[in-house]
């Protein structure tokens, strides 16, 4: 018998960041009826990557091999927090410390905690979802109309869903590498999660967020570090100093760059489970061997398969993701779509804003109907060793937007004091500042910055920026004295 449809006034397909985000201020806010639907676990990639694909997404869609990485956002900082840990435990013993230089790090008793430590997550944000009145719905969606979805349940069942609104936030996965025999002996940002032993020798291929924060963290722990890049540097999307100061730290830090590179087969013994890869970079091929685990970094795959776009008419882009224009509207009057799976800027706190923004002028009041996401001035921090953060233009950005002789670049470079009792010259990361502004009054178009502490650094500047900040408010912001912080405001 066919199933009985129901009712709602929204229909959240994908509890990630942004599917979450928006459900819940539809409900809680405005009091729309909703249900969310979640094939995996609740919170989508910024939380629960460190689990393996769910049973229901094996089942399902065993194609995909779709990981609805609950969260890999929160399990990676934790992650980097270890590796900055093993790093402050080397800077100790400059400050006097007698510390042993070769603390041992439990890689397996980390790992279940964090683990433990997401799960617990993934509860209360099913207790919220209950909290704010949202319905969930634990399986697969598929549109079958404009108005109409259809959800496969664990257990096989079908529930039809029928909606005023619908919203996809199903994110997406990463990209593997088609044409290298022998890539499924790797694994990818899911599986760096699922690691119970610290790789003692590992390959990394990629030059983007993830790899470079993935090199740095196994780095500091003591690992091996073999990072594959297509070109002479890595971070190639931000501005040029950032690029420069960040591929020779790596360098110096111990990170084996292969510049240049292309890998032409993966190889594993099947007695040891070693893996050998077999490259060509800037000095010829070769092959490393003895490998732990190689890591595939090379970006993500918009989660439209099996969504039933075709059936509701809802375009893609030429690279695969849902077309949405600055509203989050699809070419279909009431289906939306927001987050990774439209790939515009792919971050947890772009997904949340551009979801609580969505809800507002859905289901808000009047005033609120033009509500959207700007997506410009985003601040985003690369958690690499020494951190990044940027936001707003590059240099080469703004030299093409406003011209030459209208752009000033204001630049530092220096050693944080905290590194002003290391002994050995090479424990003495560098700092890297550049603040670019544009026109008569200077107004600040970018601001990039390496070294210790940018991470938390760049929220409060980033206030200052999307408000429209000119050189002279930061000149005008008394420092705050002794920090790295200050150099910011005191920059010539
Ligand atoms: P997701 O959070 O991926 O959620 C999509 C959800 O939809 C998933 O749970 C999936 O299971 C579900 N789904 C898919 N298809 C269906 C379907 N048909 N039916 C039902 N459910 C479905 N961003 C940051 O800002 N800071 C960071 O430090 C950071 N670190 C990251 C580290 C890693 C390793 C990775 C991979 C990403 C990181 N990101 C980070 C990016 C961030 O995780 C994403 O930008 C964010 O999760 C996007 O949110 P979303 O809602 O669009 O998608
Ligand atoms: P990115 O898009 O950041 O980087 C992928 C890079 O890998 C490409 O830019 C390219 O660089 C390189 N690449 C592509 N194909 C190949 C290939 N075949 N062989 C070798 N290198 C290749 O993707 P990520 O997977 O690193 O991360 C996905 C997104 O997740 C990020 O863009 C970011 O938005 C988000 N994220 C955010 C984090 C944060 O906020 N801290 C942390 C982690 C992820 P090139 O052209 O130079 O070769």
């Amino acid at each position: 018998m066919a199933p009985v449809p129901r009712d709602c006034d929204f229909l959240v397909i994908g509890g990630g960041s942004g599917g979450l985000a928006c459900a819940r201020k539809a409900s809680r806010a405005y009091g729309a009826k909703t249900i969310a639907v979640e094939a995996s676990r609740l919170g989508g990639t910024c939380v629960n990557v460190g689990y393996a694909a769910s049973t229901v997404n094996r089942l399902l869609c065993p194609e995909l091999q779709l990981t609805t990485t609950l969260f890999r956002c929160v399990p990676k900082k934790i992650t980097y927090n270890a590796a900055a840990i093993a790093e402050a435990i080397h800077d100790a013993k400059a400050y006097g410390f007698s510390v042993q230089q070769t603390a041992p790090f439990d890689w397996t008793t980390f790992k279940h905690k964090r683990d433990a430590y997401v799960k617990r997550l993934n509860g209360i944000y099913e207790k919220n979802l209950h909290n704010d009145g949202v319905e969930y719905i634990h399986g697969w969606g598929r549109l079958l109309s404009k108005n109409e979805a259809e959800i496969t349940l664990d257990d096989g069942k079908k529930e039809i869903v029928r909606a005023k609104k619908i919203l996809l936030a199903t994110g997406g996965r990463p990209s593997v590498p088609k044409d290298i025999p022998g890539a499924e002996h790797g694994i990818n940002s899911d599986g760096f999660f699922d690691l119970e032993e610290q790789p003692k020798k590992v390959a990394l291929v990629g030059a983007g967020y993830i790899a470079t924060e993935f090199a740095g963290i196994f780095n500091a722990l003591g690992s091996e570090t073999h990072l594959f890049i297509r070109h002479d540097k890595f971070l190639r999307s931000f501005d040029p100093m950032i690029q420069d100061v960040i591929t020779q730290e790596y360098e110096r830090r111990g990170v084996k760059l292969h510049k240049q590179s292309s890998q032409s087969k993966v190889e594993k013994d099947e007695v040891t489970g070693k893996l050998k890869l077999h490259y060509k970079d800037s000095r010829g091929n070769g092959v490393l061997e003895g490998l732990d685990t190689v890591i595939w970094a090379i970006g993500r795959t918009p989660n439209v398969e099996d969504l039933g776009l075709d059936k509701a008419g809802v375009k893609t882009t030429g690279k695969g993701f849902i077309d949405v224009d600055d509203y989050q509207n699809t070419n279909v009057g009431n289906i939306f779509a927001l987050g990774d799976v439209c790939g515009r800027i792919e971050l947890t706190p772009v997904a949340i804003a551009a979801g609580r923004r969505l809800a507002d002028r859905l289901f808000g009041p009047e005033t609120f109907r033009a509500s959207k996401l700007d997506y410009t001035n985003i601040p985003s921090v690369v958690f690499a060793h020494p951190e990044i953060g940027s936001i707003g233009m590059t240099e080469p950005q703004a030299r093409e937007r406003y011209g030459d002789n209208k752009i000033k670049v204001y630049k530092s470079e220096f050693t944080a004091m905290y590194y002003s009792m290391a002994d050995a010259a090479g424990d003495k990361p560098p700092t890297s500042y550049k603040l670019i502004c544009a026109g008569p009054v200077e107004k600040v178009v970018g601001l990039h910055i390496l070294g210790l502490g940018s991470g938390e650094m760049l929220q409060g500047f980033g206030v200052a920026i999307k408000m429209g900040a000119t050189k002279a408010d930061f000149d005008n912001c008394v420092a705050i004295h002794p920090t790295s912080a200050e150099e910011i405001v005191t920059i010539k």
